[in-house]
């Protein structure tokens, strides 16, 4: 963790956080929502723990990471504070166990094999382990998560799960500056939580929208949105 990127002094983590929380409130004004019913994750990959203690001191409290081992030193470093941490990229099998013992929510289960190491490895001593079903609404060959019509064997799975407590859908998808072809991609993650909501599956999250997004994941009901960029500043090459 020694190549990370150093901000310049003079960029606020708490005045971007208020300008991402003013688009957030804007945008639930434009759809008529309450802005309690969309929860702001700052994304903070990539960055020091410092970053986070920062936003932290300027109210926020959830936070996600999409790299184990990164972020278990983190969550480690910052153990003194009241943190919910949220997975939320790639997961392989063999890093299950860590996610399972240091994370609240997982965003990106798409596949059975990992969900069903996370229940196993969820320890006893925690709440059940809070799952999204990561979908691909884009159809991209390259892009992470399990095709729509995957999905509710997915949620029936997870639901049936001991350690794990089915949240609702997650979806990455495909960049595009068109505010009307994101909210398309947005409306099909929607469209799919409504019609399993009919097949009696719980689903009281839409984790989607992102820095560039936002607005539109909101208007088409995001309830937890993910947000990197905006609040901590350009990234510093990595995988994403
Ligand atoms: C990095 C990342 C984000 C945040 O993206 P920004 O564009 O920096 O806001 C959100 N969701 C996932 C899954 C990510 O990997």
């Amino acid at each position: 963790m020694h190549d990370f990127f150093t901000m310049p002094s003079a960029y606020s983590i708490a005045d971007a956080l208020n300008q991402v929380r003013n688009r957030i409130a804007a945008a639930c004004e434009a759809s008529g929502r309450d802005p309690r019913t969309v929860k702001l994750i700052a994304v903070s990959k990539t960055f020091p723990a410092a970053a986070i203690r920062e936003a932290w001191q300027a109210g926020q409290t959830a936070f996600g990471e999409s790299y184990v081992q990164e972020a278990v030193a983190k969550i480690a470093e910052l153990a003194d504070l009241a943190l919910e941490w949220h997975f939320i990229g790639p997961l392989q099998s063999n890093k299950t166990r860590l996610v399972a013992e240091n994370f609240a929510w997982v965003h990106s289960v798409d596949r059975e094999k990992i969900a069903r190491r996370l229940s196993e490895q969820r320890p006893s001593s925690l709440p059940p382990l809070s799952v999204c079903i990561e979908v691909n609404v884009s159809g991209e060959a390259s892009k992470s998560g399990c095709r729509p019509e995957e999905a509710e064997a997915l949620c029936r799975l997870v639901e049936s799960l001991p350690r794990l407590k089915l949240r609702g859908l997650m979806t990455i998808p495909a960049p595009t500056p068109e505010r009307a072809e994101q909210r398309a991609q947005f409306a099909a993650l929607r469209r799919l939580r409504d019609r399993l909501q009919a097949q009696g599956f719980e689903l009281d999250t839409l984790s989607m929208g992102m820095s560039d997004d936002l607005e539109a994941a909101i208007l088409e009901g995001a309830t937890i949105v993910r947000v990197g960029t905006a609040i901590f500043g350009l990234r510093q090459n990595r995988r994403s």
